[in-house]
């Protein structure tokens, strides 16, 4: 089989300049890159055509001879790559430094390379899939502690009759006749030559002539998925967290979109949330109110013992240092505000009767100052009618 033209693999003119092939290549990479393609076979040969034809058209001395004489031109010297491995390592100024390292970082090379190249047409071809939302409700604790939840939903996966490939079983996609598997064409406006998508093959340099007939050659299929997401500590309720990557795949051999979680907190029995703080209110008895008592309190972390003086008023409000939600920024956690409310018993005892009324008689001789002010008031009030 004849080999390719190198500038016609790498989508570029024969006049190209060393940063427009450049940017061709990494174009290229990305879409065939293997950790996007595992097991792809021809998203492989792919990878290792293009790479073939950067490693001539970047260097000036083999890109001449081979503008001159062709493949011949080069003799023996370009056999292409045997391995991916030779390929990064070989080029490791676009697959990000560390050259055969883990996949992981290979590919933030490509991805950062791509911001700085501020092409014309740079990165228009490959698009993050779309994002997907989903709703998670959590109960207030867990809002306070962080949690990790399974997600349950439906989202595009590799097809598992074609592999992803689209193509029915036995066949393949070829190479796209419109654009030769560049995935765009070229349309000369006077001086220029502009880029456009490929309108046979959108973009992705393949057509499929005998589709998959379960994915009916999108090369993916709804499947349900469960995904764990990580909930932080302190999470407010009607937060939007972002799970990067979980979302429906690139049709055009990007990156996923991303997942939105939106977070509902469910309300409590007893606590409700201002900020940080955490705030709730205790009964207390007319006498412990009177003689002051020491009160056990439930919180987010437990119990904890709030002492209130004798004169505590129906109302006040007792602080409980660093009892609150944790700061999602990590500042200052909130603290727990314990509200005092004292009950007047509905029911009384004859026995409790008896000494209500014994109180009472004392009362009366025996104002208290805020009361006192309180009468002079009503006096004042009544005479002046
Ligand atoms: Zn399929
Ligand atoms: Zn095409």
């Amino acid at each position: 089989m004849a080999k390719r033209d190198y500038y016609e693999i790498l989508g570029v003119e024969k006049n190209a300049s060393q940063d427009e092939i450049k940017r061709a290549y990494r174009k290229l990479a990305m879409k065939y890159h293997p950790d996007k393609n595992p097991g792809n076979k021809e998203a492989e040969d792919k990878f290792k055509e293009a790479s073939e034809a950067y490693e001539v058209l970047h260097d000036s001395d083999k890109r001449s001879r081979y503008d001159r004489f062709g493949h011949e031109g080069l003799g023996g010297q370009s056999q292409g790559f045997s391995n991916f491995e030779d390929i990064f390592s070989h080029f490791s100024d676009i697959f990000g430094g560390g050259g055969g390292g883990g996949g992981g970082s290979i590919f933030d090379g490509i991805f950062g390379g791509m911001g700085g190249g501020g092409g014309r047409s740079g990165g228009s071809r490959v698009r993050a899939g779309a994002s997907l939302k989903c709703r998670v409700n959590i109960t207030f604790e867990e809002a306070a502690f962080g949690c990790t939840k399974t997600i349950e939903l439906r989202r595009a996966e590799l097809c598992d009759s074609c592999h992803g490939t689209g193509a029915a079983a036995g066949s393949k996609p070829k190479t796209c006749p419109t654009c030769q598997g560049r995935g765009q064409v070229y349309q000369n406006q006077g001086f220029f030559s502009v880029a456009t998508t490929c309108p046979t093959c959108h973009g992705t340099g393949t057509v499929i002539d005998n589709p998959c007939k379960t994915c009916k050659g999108t090369g993916h299929e709804t499947k349900p998925v469960r995904i764990r997401v990580n909930i932080p500590a302190g999470v407010e309720d009607g937060t939007r967290l972002r799970v990067p990557d979980e979302g429906e795949p690139s049709s055009s051999g990007g990156p996923r979109g991303d997942l939105f979680c939106y977070i509902f907190v469910a309300e409590h029995d007893f606590f409700q949330r201002h900020e940080n703080d955490v705030l709730c209110d205790v009964p207390i008895t007319f006498s412990q109110a009177a003689l002051g008592a020491e009160l056990e309190v439930p919180t987010l972390r437990g119990k904890a013992r709030v002492k209130i003086p004798a004169g505590t008023q129906s109302g006040q409000v007792f602080r409980l240092r660093g009892q609150g939600f944790p700061n999602l920024r990590g500042y200052a956690e909130g603290d727990q505000i314990v509200r005092v409310l004292v009950e007047t018993p509905k029911k009384l005892t004859t026995r409790q009767r008896e000494l209500f009324e014994e109180l009472a008689s004392i009362d009366d001789k025996n104002v208290s100052p805020k009361r006192k002010g309180f009468m002079d008031y009503i006096k004042q009030y009544f005479t002046e009618e």
